[in-house]
């Protein structure tokens, strides 16, 4: 059985000082974790993280990466960049960025691309408004999303990790039921099975209001791969029984 991956995303939160003991606290109580864990951090904390972590089995992710290779994009970070800090996974499109930085699908798509080619894993988030899917529009959303970067990256798809963040979730503490968020998970599923045979690889992460008390209840479904983690990841005690719940899942 494929083994589930649970991602913490910190967002613009933390600071030298906390972030040590946030992840003192969760290398303290993870063990051997039965899940791939991975806390994805803001940039300028990736060289202390990256000695943090050292050689445990907590994987460092980022939140964001560019498109391009290097040049004339200030303020942007490439993948080779993220690389030389040991970041095994890269948060792309996610619904904060696109909502307020007008990240489209096709950018999404070359983050992604961008990624893959430095050996970084790809999560990459779909997800509709409330207001979509209040007009049934869901399906045709993450369809729509995650179409661009298949279109983009061929067959690498079975290298990305997959990420529906349904937005009307996202840090409001209204959570997809399981059944809603399995729902959408066998849509994303059926997707990758027509671009790739080895679409059953793939992990697909649920993220939105995940927390302690209603993690093992979401991951229990078949088509749920993990989580992606917002506020709890910022409480070391919540963030492991995540971890604990997704091992036994
Ligand atoms: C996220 O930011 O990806 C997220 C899922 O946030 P939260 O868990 O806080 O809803």
């Amino acid at each position: 059985m494929k083994k589930k991956l649970i991602a913490g995303n910190w967002k613009m939160n933390g600071s030298i000082e906390a972030n040590d003991g946030l992840v003192r606290a969760v290398l303290a109580g993870m063990g051997t974790p039965g899940c791939a864990v991975a806390v994805c951090v803001p940039a300028p904390y990736l060289a202390q993280l990256q000695m943090l972590r050292a050689a445990s089995a907590l994987e460092l992710g980022a939140q964001d990466v560019s498109a391009h290779d290097k040049g004339a994009y200030t303020g942007e970070v490439s993948a080779a960049m993220l690389r030389e800090f040991g970041v095994r996974y890269a948060i792309v499109g996610h619904s904060e960025r696109r909502q307020y930085h007008g990240e489209t699908d096709v950018l999404v798509a070359d983050k992604a691309k961008a990624a893959l080619a430095q050996g970084i894993t790809p999560i990459v988030c779909v997800g509709e408004t409330l207001a979509q899917r209040e007009a049934g529009q869901t399906e045709e959303v993450v369809k729509r999303q995650l179409a661009a970067v298949i279109h983009a990256n061929g067959h690498c798809v079975s290298e990305l990790v997959v990420a529906y963040e349904p937005v009307w979730a996202i840090g409001t503490g209204k959570t997809a039921s399981p059944q809603m968020a399995q729902a959408v998970h066998a849509v994303l599923r059926a997707q990758l099975r027509a671009a790739t045979p080895q679409a059953d690889r793939v992990q697909i992460l649920y993220g939105g209001s995940m927390n302690a008390a209603n993690a093992a209840e979401l991951l229990a479904q078949p088509d749920i791969d993990g989580g992606l983690i917002g506020g709890a990841s910022l409480k070391a005690a919540d963030f492991l029984t995540i971890v604990t719940a997704a091992g036994r899942a």
